[in-house]
């Protein structure tokens, strides 16, 4: 078999680095590119360069964005006595589509995880909590995993004590799921949350 060009090779290895992206979609975009014309790919170096220049964190809620502070928390419409904390900028995007929650973000930047050397020093936690005194409750809404488990855990104990409302998102089963394909930490709290039928 005719080896691949070295240029080439290099774009398939930067692509399969991509989350998601396996060998083979790798090399088809490798291929894709190949054959485009200058036009699309001018487009695809500029918007890749954007983003790595013009997108920062903001600085109260550590969302991802162009102007800091960023839109929400500039946003005079929003309910500033809720706060809800998330570990990655993209589960704002992902609560922000439910159009059911109107107050602010804190991103945490992760979980606590030991076992990835992540402590709760590398977590805007501190920043949370200087931004408490003005909030009358947190809404934990972190991934139902061991490790946001024990974040959501850890919060608590800073919180409650400041006389702030700490609530946490439901958990229940994936509505149109099937149990069988429910794991049993899912499982356990929505028994352990069930309501009156
Ligand atoms: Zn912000």
């Amino acid at each position: 078999m005719e080896a691949i060009p070295q240029a080439l090779q290099q774009l398939i290895n930067a692509f399969s680095r991509l989350p998601g992206i396996g060998r083979k979609t790798a090399t088809r975009l490798a291929f894709h590119i190949l054959k485009s014309g200058p036009e699309e790919t001018e487009q695809l170096i500029r918007a890749l360069r954007r983003v790595k220049n013009e997108i920062r964190q903001c600085s109260v809620c550590f969302n991802i964005t162009e102007s800091d502070p960023c839109s929400i928390c500039r946003d005079p419409s929003r309910d500033r006595s809720q706060i809800c904390v998330v570990e990655e900028p993209q589960n704002i995007m992902q609560i922000e589509r439910t159009n059911e929650y109107r107050g602010l973000y804190h991103v945490l930047g992760g979980v606590i995880s030991p076992l990835d050397g992540v402590g709760p020093e590398d977590l805007h936690i501190k920043a949370l909590l200087r931004r408490l005194p003005e909030v009358q409750e947190v809404i934990i809404a972190l991934n139902p995993s061991t490790e946001g488990e024990a974040t959501a855990i850890y919060l608590a104990r800073l919180i409650k004590p400041l006389g702030v409302r700490i609530t946490r998102l439901a958990r229940g089963i994936p509505l149109g799921s099937s149990l069988e394909f429910v794991d049993e930490l899912t499982l356990g709290k929505a028994l352990q949350s069930r309501s009156e039928l």
